[in-house]
């Protein structure tokens, strides 16, 4: 069997890292033929050097002695993605820097792999324009996606809403870990420090999704995700929160059967899976599951008083046009600036809420008016006091 040839965008960070320990374990399957990174030369210097890929591109060189062969700015991560050795493309850039990637990958008519959720948030209709127009395909690799997916095997059919439409869907049930603050009252919330938001309790990632996942953005985003890629309406999508993250996901079928996936938290097996897709791969990685050492399994309602950022994401989803893209990108800003230190916590929702009402009806029917939404939230947030 020939090996599949993968393109890996975001290959520094904390997926990346993982797919490359993935496709080391499959030298017969797979091989990395394009490589890229945002800043970071000296990591991705020692992944080119591992992989020899024939593509190397860093978006944000500025200063940096690198390879006169390296693409550069942004276009490097759309060549990349529309390498011709490249069967598929694991997106694992973090943020609306990964969209135009997707789409290119797309409109190229390769399989997406992806982890950049934010694509889906931003540009659901534009996702689905491009997998109709070129055949492309996209294989989630966030864990709560990839859960359903494999909940509903054998059940995805080619035609209906959504990236990879089931018919007989109850309800889905995702599951959040309830991140740092998941016992603390909002007086408490109140007063979080960044290193309270970055100590998470059950996985290990990059800083901006271990922020979401304290605030609730990222079940937000995971929401309209799993309505973009299933084309399950938002009524049907419900959250859960259960601390162990053992549970990924649940689908109700119309019987009132139940299927969950389930699982220690790691990414080994949901970036194996998006690349094996809808094969099963025998992996020595991924970590073994032992029911006895991880009971018992336990399960709390979403606490929206003390997350409102879970509702406006939410509800934003509903709204549709650049609502989604407004959310995101203000959240984006508002961690950008909870990491740099000039935005509490806490106040994350407060910006959102705000950008959302600012922004309320603008036009998001293209990647124009979506892109300027984006810019007009982000400008919001970076001027707020
Ligand atoms: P990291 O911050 O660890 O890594 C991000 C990667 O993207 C790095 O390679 C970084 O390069 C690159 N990058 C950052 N900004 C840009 C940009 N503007 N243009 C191009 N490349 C850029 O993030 P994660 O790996 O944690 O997350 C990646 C994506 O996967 C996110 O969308 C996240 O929501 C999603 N995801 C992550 C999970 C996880 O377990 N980590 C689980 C599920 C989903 P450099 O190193 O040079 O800065
Ligand atoms: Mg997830």
């Amino acid at each position: 069997m020939s090996t599949l040839g993968v393109a890996l965008l975001g290959a520094t960070g904390s997926i990346g890292e993982t797919a490359q320990r993935v496709v080391a374990r499959h030298p017969d399957r797979f091989r990395l033929v394009a490589l890229t990174a945002n800043g970071n030369a000296d990591e991705l210097a020692k992944a080119a050097q591992r992989w020899r890929p024939a593509f190397v591109g860093l978006v944000e060189p500025a200063g940096r002695a690198v390879p006169a062969t390296w693409g550069s700015g942004a276009q490097c991560l759309v060549d990349a993605a529309q390498h011709p050795d490249a069967q598929i493309v694991l997106n694992a850039v973090v943020g609306a820097a990964g969209l135009d990637a997707t789409l290119a990958a797309l409109a190229a008519g390769k399989r997406v792999a992806l982890a950049n959720k934010e694509t889906l948030v931003i540009g659901g209709t534009l996702v689905q324009r491009a997998v109709r127009a070129k055949g492309g395909s996209v294989i989630p690799v966030d864990s709560e996606h990839s859960a359903l997916l494999q909940c509903l095997a054998g059940r995805i059919g080619s035609s209906g809403e959504g990236l990879l439409p089931v018919q007989g869907v109850k309800r889905f049930v995702i599951t959040a870990s309830g991140g740092p603050f998941r016992t603390w009252d909002t007086e408490r919330i109140r007063g979080a420090k960044l290193s309270d938001a970055l100590n998470h309790p059950t996985w290990a990632m990059g800083k901006k999704i271990t922020v979401d996942s304290a605030s609730l953005a990222n079940k937000a985003l995971e929401v309209i995700e799993a309505h973009v890629l299933f084309g399950v309406p938002y009524e049907k999508i419900e959250v859960v929160v259960h601390p162990q993250s053992i549970v990924h996901s649940m689908v109700e079928f119309e019987d009132g059967s139940v299927l969950a996936q389930m699982g220690v938290p790691s990414m080994e097996l949901p970036v194996l899976y998006a690349l094996t897709y809808p094969e099963r791969l025998a992996d020595a990685g991924v970590p073994r599951f032992d029911p006895l050492a991880h009971s018992p399994l336990t399960f709390e309602a979403v606490r929206h008083d003390a997350f409102p950022t879970l509702g406006l994401g939410v509800a934003a989803g509903k709204a549709g046009g650049a609502a989604p893209a407004v959310f995101n990108a203000a959240n984006e800003a508002a961690v950008a600036r909870v990491l740099a230190g000039s935005l509490d916590f806490a106040r994350i929702p407060v910006a959102i809420e705000g950008a959302l009402a600012k922004l309320q009806g603008v036009r998001g029917d293209d990647r124009t008016s979506l892109l300027a939404a984006d810019a007009a939230a982000r400008a919001y947030v970076q001027e707020m006091r």
